[in-house]
């Protein structure tokens, strides 16, 4: 027996929709509050109930080691070949119609759906059907089906081929009534050429604010469990290659990069700041000879930057490494990594970035193996000739990297490169001058998408020339003793970076902001939930 499945793909005006939602939400939620008055569902239903046992609300679960024990089948695995097997599975109730002498629901676990049906039949009660139709979206339950092989095909499940022909359907725990957002609004494509307007959009804050449910979405699961497979990534080409990982504080005495940015805490009697890098700690593992060192962490930016690419905490995937004669040892120990993780995203992740496309329009991510390498002035040349001109001792602004990024995307066909000898003028005190000229500075930024997503350099390892460095730009060596003195007892040559976890994913997948890419996002107007 099939059925389109619910209102997978209903559009319509968002608020008339909205209402209906929440007025049969109303209504569900009157039913069910009757029916909790009483322990168990089934005592509501009369003695003839063919279906007694076979349904209700299960008592809330303690890890009482005498309840029944049952396998579960994940959704994933229903197919026709699994036809007439009888299964438990536990999954949500994404959605569910009444209709006459049948309830029809589509069972959702993470981005797989099935639909499952409920006929009155001689073990199967009228009440039985009544309580299934009247359980809320969201709801955890536990079922027990035959599958059955639907040659019509299910639309708008992911199981096309079969659907559940439910014996038993148990409430493991109830979702309120009204869903402050809907799943199936929530994950709706947002691509330009889709006939927008006619579709229901759920905004930014509504799902921020929303987050536990938002997340749910097949998009929000694919990201993250993406972001996951980049941390792996990042760690496991790391410790490959020799790398030691190290955690580093948080909770600072004094401002790592200057005081701008930072947030003050209180401490004890006095006050403290949160770490914006965890620079110096990489550099002192360094200076206490671990040689190669990756750390994985809350970094703290007290910026008040409302944009796409700017949070106020982020996960910073940072790196240092000491070097023989020459930083580029370094600089391609970098861009090979990021190769590596690139590849492993598009090899094991090519599900959830496809699931992330029929959300979001995306253009799938190129790169170069070996990457990319350009100089500052090869970058400004490009942007010269296409009527940008950028001074030599210049940052390039963000419309200019961006256009950079697109004139290396025509021109070479890759989405990542890296973009080396930057002017020392824009660089931290820390960074070593070019030996062969004073302007330039061995420092580099790595790009996806013409958005930086790595800053990185040598580092000055001589406590004198790092003194001098400090002095000219103004900053209080007594403030920084402690940093200057971890070179003091000989410190091998070294160059690292630090990369934004959000934006990395956020760019691989051509997202639009940074905020779809960090779970609970912090920014200068949000810090909930
Ligand atoms: P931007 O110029 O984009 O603000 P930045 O020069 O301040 O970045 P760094 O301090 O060099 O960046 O930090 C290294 C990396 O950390 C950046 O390339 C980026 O990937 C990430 N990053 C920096 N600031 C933020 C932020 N506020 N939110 C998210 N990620 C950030």
């Amino acid at each position: 027996m099939s059925e389109p499945a619910a209102d997978v793909n209903e559009k319509g005006d968002s608020k008339k929709a909205q209402k209906k939602e929440a007025k049969k939400a109303e209504k569900a939620a009157k039913r069910a509050e009757h029916r909790a008055n009483t322990d168990n569902a089934q005592e509501n239903v009369n003695e003839e109930d063919v279906s007694q046992g076979k349904y209700g609300t299960l008592p809330l679960i303690r890890s009482d080691t005498n309840a029944v024990k049952r396998d579960f089948t994940y959704i994933k695995t229903l197919n026709k070949n699994l036809a007439g097997k009888v299964l438990w599975v536990r999954a949500r109730l994404h959605t569910v119609r009444a209709r006459g002498k049948q309830s029809f629901i589509v069972l959702r676990q993470h981005e797989y759906t099935v639909q499952a049906i409920l006929n009155v039949s001689e073990t199967v009660s009228k009440a039985m059907v009544k309580f299934s139709s009247n359980i809320t979206k969201e709801s955890i339950v536990d079922v027990e089906a035959q599958l059955a092989k639907v040659e019509a095909g299910v639309a708008g499940c992911t199981q096309q081929d079969v659907e559940l022909v439910v014996s038993q359907i148990w409430v493991v725990s109830a979702s309120a009534p009204q869903l402050p957002l809907q799943i199936e609004d929530a994950s709706r494509p947002e691509k330009a050429d889709d006939a927008e307007g006619l579709n229901i959009r759920v905004n930014q804050d509504t799902r921020l604010d929303n987050r536990v449910l938002d997340l749910r979405t097949p998009a929000n699961q694919a990201i993250f469990r993406l972001e996951a497979g980049v941390c792996r990534l990042f760690r496991d080409t790391l410790t490959e290659r020799g790398f030691t990982e190290i955690h580093t504080p948080k909770i600072i005495s004094a401002a790592s990069e200057g005081g701008a940015n930072v947030f003050t805490v209180s401490y004890f009697k006095g006050s403290a700041y949160l770490a914006q890098s965890p620079q110096l700690y990489k550099q002192m593992a360094i200076a206490a000879d671990f040689e190669k060192v990756f750390t994985v962490g809350a970094v703290f930016r007290a910026e008040d930057s409302n944009t796409h690419r700017h949070l106020t905490e982020f996960v910073g995937l940072d790196l240092e490494m000491a070097f023989k004669y020459h930083y580029h040892e370094v600089m391609l120990t970098i861009g090979d990594m990021f190769t590596a993780i690139f590849r492993g995203l598009r090899d094991q992740f090519a599900r959830e970035i496809a699931i992330v496309g029929q959300q979001f329009a995306v253009e799938p991510f190129t790169f170069l193996d070996p990457p990319l390498v350009l100089s500052y002035d090869d970058g400004r040349a490009m942007l010269a000739a296409a009527g940008v001109e950028v001074g030599p001792e210049d940052d390039l602004s963000t419309p200019a990297e961006k256009l950079l990024g697109r004139l290396v995307k025509a021109k070479f066909d890759t989405d990542f490169y890296m973009l080396d000898k930057y002017p020392l003028a824009v660089r931290p005190f820390y960074t070593m001058p070019d030996p062969n000229d004073p302007k330039k500075s061995n420092s580099y930024d790595m790009f996806m998408r013409g958005e930086e997503i790595l800053s990185g350099a040598q580092r000055i390892h001589d406590p004198e020339l790092l003194s001098e460095r400090a002095k000219h730009h103004g900053i209080d060596l007594q403030k920084i003793a402690s940093y200057i003195d971890a070179f003091k007892y000989g410190c091998p040559p070294h160059a690292g970076g630090g990369i934004g976890m959000e934006r990395v994913v956020m760019l691989y997948l051509g997202l639009d902001n940074i905020r779809k890419t960090s779970m609970f996002p912090r920014d200068p107007k949000r810090i909930t939930p």
